[in-house]
């Protein structure tokens, strides 16, 4: 436990901290896992007069319920570990904003090197650098304000995997970097002792070590790949449909499909309604509990994927309006029972990135799919569901739903 820097009579005259200013908000303490290499969890807030407060946090007293075991990041404030404007270094900051900041002297003996990006706050102008703590090494730190960037250079491609949206969601759980060389992006992933390229280009190659993989890599690119020596194996399948076919469900191959979802709306009183920011913890809930009965009946690679994808749900739901995505839950007996989330890819793809429904309701994962096509079909031909991660039982969950086609990634190692 970290000395506290300001003095309990001034803290507690202060009304800055453990509050925030939106229910999502990008600075809510962060709870790191012992090891500081595993998932991460940003703590939840929840409505109070009009603001939002930490869930520790009593307004009452104006104190933490957890005060001997809070998160790092509210031992250290108003110290604050960022990165710079350029998102090229991480630094220690000073916030300006506290009352105290101007009291604050000396040169604070931090070393959090090996700190998991997921700790790391957003780039903070009102603030006084301390000391740079790690420098990137060339590279860039994936944030939000990334966005138009990738767009740019991932130029609309039909694969998902290669989308802005599906590298940032695992932003928390692993360290994305990126540089641009020789005017191709270059994406990077650092977890544990692995470094390897996310979105692929020969020119990036050269700083992977021998075993690194090159993971995304599009038919079109295989010959380049091949031509610089590495070996290209096939990675997974992506699966396209005809948004119509699913919002439809028409003809002797949507039989099962058209049965449970017509089978859901004759026996339930529902609400198909758009997902608002104040549904995260109850979304998480719900995945929490889906998890629960989804462990007991596979793998370990497949309770791994279970246990990584929250912290990528949170991610996405966090910053569910910046990432412009659509999302949909149905409620029943006012308690949510299933989510979904989707996003533009390009002009003509819509790709459903998450779809988790309470398994115990017949017929609900059928019809938040279906229904959810149907506002799709409204403005994109086709749904991109991703790919199947390898297990079998997902593979023949998605072929059941007839694809239109498929498109396969490949993966190559240095
Ligand atoms: S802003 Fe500074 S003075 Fe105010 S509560 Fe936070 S640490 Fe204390
Ligand atoms: S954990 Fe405690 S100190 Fe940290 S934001 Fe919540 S109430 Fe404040």
């Amino acid at each position: 436990m970290l000395k506290q820097f300001v003095p309990n009579e001034i803290c507690l005259k202060c009304d800055a901290c453990c509050r925030f200013v939106q229910q999502n908000s990008r600075y809510a303490p962060v709870l790191l896992s012992d090891s500081f290499s595993d998932s991460t969890c940003r703590l939840s807030l929840k409505p109070h007069k009009d603001i939002f407060i930490c869930q520790n946090f009593s307004p009452e007293s104006n104190s933490c319920n957890i005060y001997a075991h809070r998160p790092l990041d509210c031992q250290l404030y108003p110290f604050m570990v960022t990165y710079n404007k350029e998102y090229e270094n991480i630094v220690l900051v000073l916030d300006a904003k506290c009352p105290y900041a101007k009291v604050i002297t000396g040169h604070p003996e931090f070393n959090y090197t090996s700190l998991p990006h997921s700790f790391v706050m957003p780039y903070q102008p009102d603030t006084i650098k301390i000391t740079t703590i790690k420098n990137l090494g060339g590279f860039k730190a994936l944030a939000l304000e990334h966005k138009p960037l990738f767009n740019k250079y991932l130029n609309n491609s039909e694969y998902s995997a290669r989308s802005f949206v599906n590298i940032y969601i695992w932003s928390d759980l692993f360290n994305i970097l990126w540089k641009i060389i020789d005017n191709n992006l270059c994406v990077f992933y650092e977890y544990k002792n692995e470094f390897n390229m996310l979105i692929s280009s020969p020119k990036g190659m050269h700083l992977l070590k021998p075993g690194g993989r090159i993971e995304n890599i599009a038919e079109k690119e295989i010959k380049a790949f091949e031509g610089a020596g590495i070996k290209i194996h096939k990675n997974t399948d992506e699966y396209i449909y005809l948004a119509k076919d699913i919002a439809e469900l028409k003809g002797n191959r949507f039989s099962s499909q058209r049965a449970a979802k017509n089978n859901f709306i004759k026996n339930n009183k529902f609400i198909y309604r758009p997902f608002v920011i104040s549904d995260i913890d109850e979304c998480l809930n719900l995945y929490s509990s889906w998890a629960k009965r989804k462990m007991g009946t596979h793998d370990s690679v497949y309770h791994q994927l279970i246990a990584d994808s929250f912290s990528a749900h949170k991610k996405a739901m966090l910053d569910y309006e910046e990432l412009g995505l659509t999302g949909r839950v149905v409620d029943i007996d006012e308690k949510i029972r299933a989510y979904t989330f989707a996003f533009e890819m390009n002009t003509d793809t819509y790709c459903v990135v998450f779809e988790t429904a309470d398994t115990t309701i017949k017929g609900l994962s059928q019809f938040i799919f279906s229904h959810l096509a149907q506002d799709i079909a409204k403005e994109a031909k086709y749904i991109n569901t991703m790919d199947d991660s390898g297990l079998a039982n997902l593979k023949k969950a998605k072929l059941s739903w007839h694809p239109h086609r498929t498109l396969t990634s490949y993966i190559g190692t240095v």
